[in-house]
């Protein structure tokens, strides 16, 4: 299949009337899928009430059936025709947090493909808080299925370069909007109970969430191992670079008599470091991801630099540790999907 790619530039002052965005959205129309940018990372779309759509979202992206993907929507009555009883509290959130990187578990009503949800009784529903999704999906005038663009497993997409290098001839097409802004992937907030669960941490941060609708729990899977996370997605390896990674958790010394350790066994050694101590390292390949004072800047550069270590051909990684504070849950949880939960403490 021959991948077309769409460029949109100016998106400041997008026109509904711009070619890319209508071809695009008939391709969703015929059932085709379209990567697509968000403000988290590349979406991989298609029309979320098709199986046949929906299936060549699974198969392009080699993603386990049982993982069910989030649908992404334009307008805010569209919620209510592919959800059914949604709180109060989650019109509160929807005020003040859409269009943007948190997403609702409600319960669903009729309509969808039964592989969106992989046959739960549940949808997950977002608003992307970015002016070329928003118009593509008005454009397509359907709800779009989007999970992740990139092939299974592998770090999120937040440049359309990635998605093509990842997904050229899968697909029917990607609209290139350039680099996407927050990095790691939405929060997917459980809202089947009286007390929302964040069953996977995002852009949108517990404590902002606390601060707008009061008590907000965790699932316990992600605060302690051998736990069953709620979300089916929690569950799978993810976001993993070539080259095994192992987050450090020490001193600047303890860190660099690691990777020394590492090269004397004839190891090629990369470094995830953040700006204020990228100079401090002695290793084969040192790259920066954002600045530990702005850990926005972190998670923004996250995905990119796992995939520049493929390119770099180092044999091992080792990435420094970040508290749990703030958007720091996400890049965390992110970092040790990468790693398979491997740490070296001092
Ligand atoms: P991705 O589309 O790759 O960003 O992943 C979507 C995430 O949302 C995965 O972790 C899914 O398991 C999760 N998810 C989607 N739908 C549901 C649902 N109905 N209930 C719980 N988790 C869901
Ligand atoms: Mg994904």
């Amino acid at each position: 299949m021959e991948t077309k790619v769409w460029i949109v530039d100016n998106l400041k002052n997008l026109s509904l009337s711009y070619p890319q965005i209508a071809q695009a959205a008939a391709k969703l129309r015929e059932n085709e899928v379209v990567a697509f940018p968000t403000e988290t990372v590349y979406g991989l779309g298609a029309n979320a009430r098709s199986d046949l759509a929906v299936g060549k979202i699974y198969e392009a992206k080699g993603r386990p059936s049982d993982n069910p993907l989030i649908v992404h929507i334009a307008t805010k009555e569209q919620l209510h025709e592919i959800a059914a009883d949604v709180p109060d509290y989650v019109e509160k959130l929807i005020d003040v947090l859409w269009p943007g990187p948190i997403t609702f578990v409600l319960p669903k009503k009729s309509g969808l493909s039964d592989r969106v949800t992989a046959g739960l009784d549940t949808v997950a529903v977002r608003m992307p808080d970015h002016p070329l999704a928003l118009a593509l999906i008005k454009e397509a005038n359907l709800p779009i299925a989007a999970p992740s663009a990139n092939l299974s497993g592998k770090p999120s997409p937040t440049r359309a370069a990635h998605v093509f290098d990842d997904l050229n001839g899968r697909i029917s097409g990607i609209m290139d909007g350039g680099a996407t802004g927050v990095g790691v992937e939405s929060t997917v907030l459980d809202c089947t109970q009286q007390i929302p669960v964040i069953l996977r941490p995002g852009g949108v941060t517990q404590e902002q969430l606390e601060s707008l609708i009061g008590k907000v729990e965790m699932d316990q899977a992600l605060i302690e191992e051998g736990h069953t996370p709620k979300s089916p997605g929690m569950k799978y390896t993810h976001y993993a670079p070539i080259a095994p990674l192992t987050i450090v958790e020490g001193s600047l010394s303890f860190f660099q008599k690691t990777i020394d350790a590492a090269r004397r066994e004839g190891k090629k050694v990369g470094v995830l470091a953040t700006k204020e101590n990228a100079d401090s390292y002695h290793a084969d390949a040192v790259l920066v991801c954002g600045s530990r004072e702005d850990m926005q800047t972190v998670a923004a550069g996250l995905y990119d630099v796992l995939r520049e270590f493929d390119a770099a051909g180092v044999d091992c990684i080792y990435s420094e540790s970040f508290s749990n504070k703030g958007v720091g849950q996400a890049v965390m949880n992110r970092l040790l999907k990468a790693a398979g939960h491997q740490i070296v403490k001092e």
